[in-house]
């Protein structure tokens, strides 16, 4: 989402829909940041309201995030039809969901009981035809999105029910290992045990990286590129696997390299 949030001015709006207390700091993006949810308890600049009748006017916004909400949205269709609605003509859209055929999107919603989700996307062409029809805006870029199992740290916001302990109490040291070894054996055997879901650009959108970012860390869930650890000098040798400090939160991580680029 960083690819459309720090492309807007200073003077643009940016809608993020569906985000509790946000989905990115304010400090991602110049533009004036809206916060919108059906929960109450939001911050300033936040709106609460039902996303299927957005309370804002035609092309109010520039871009538009939806940050792993749209799986929660009961009405997902109408809701794409007020996103479109709202957002400029040569506004951006960023829309992230899980697939919910993934090892980590089962583990979430079993730990949550469900967790909220009453979309089930599984598959990616589908749900991209889905966009195009429901907004008129061009799918430019997908990205898979990979997971560390963060949702489930010990150490995050979320107080589990009992049974966090079957899968080690979210202990930090259990997801490095877990994590890792679910992306050698995406690596290696083809599997897609550390897959999380997609990310849809939608709009007109200078080149978008669509080579997956595989490092993601234990505890704040940031995705880095792999190349970029390296060049900043993060990257450690170590005897079970390299490893690296989280540039945002400096948990430790394992590292692994991400898929190469196309030439
Ligand atoms: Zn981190």
């Amino acid at each position: 989402m960083h690819e459309i949030l720090s492309e807007l001015r200073p003077d643009s709006i940016v809608l993020d829909l569906g985000c509790r207390s946000g989905s990115f700091p304010v400090t991602a993006t110049q533009a004036k940041v809206v916060r919108f949810d059906l929960d109450f308890g939001l911050g300033p600049c936040s709106v609460q309201g039902d996303a299927q009748l957005l309370p804002f006017r035609e092309f109010s916004f520039d871009g538009i995030i939806a940050n792993h909400s749209l799986e929660h949205i009961v009405g997902m269709k109408p809701c794409l039809r007020e996103l479109r609605r709202v957002l400029k003509n040569d506004g951006r859209l960023y829309v992230a969901v899980p697939d919910a055929s993934t090892l980590s999107d089962w583990l979430y919603r079993w730990l949550a009981h469900g967790g909220g989700h009453v979309n089930a996307i599984v598959d990616s062409n589908r749900f991209a035809e889905v966009l195009e029809a429901e907004t008129g805006l061009r799918v430019a870029a997908v990205r898979l999105l990979h997971t560390s199992f963060a949702f489930a740290n010990v150490n995050g916001p979320v107080k589990w029910s009992r049974r966090i302990w079957l899968i080690g109490g979210g202990q930090e040291w259990i997801l490095r290992t877990a994590s890792y070894c679910a992306r050698r054996c995406d690596a290696w055997l083809g599997t897609r045990w550390s897959v999380y879901g997609w990310a849809f650009y939608l709009g007109e959108m200078k080149f978008i990286d669509e080579v997956p970012a595989t490092n993601v860390c234990v505890r704040c869930g940031a995705a880095h590129v792999s190349e970029w650890l390296k060049a900043i000098g993060t990257v450690k040798p170590g005897w079970l696997w390299r490893s690296y400090s989280c540039p945002e939160c400096q948990t430790a991580n394992a590292f692994t390299d991400d898929p190469p680029r196309p030439t």
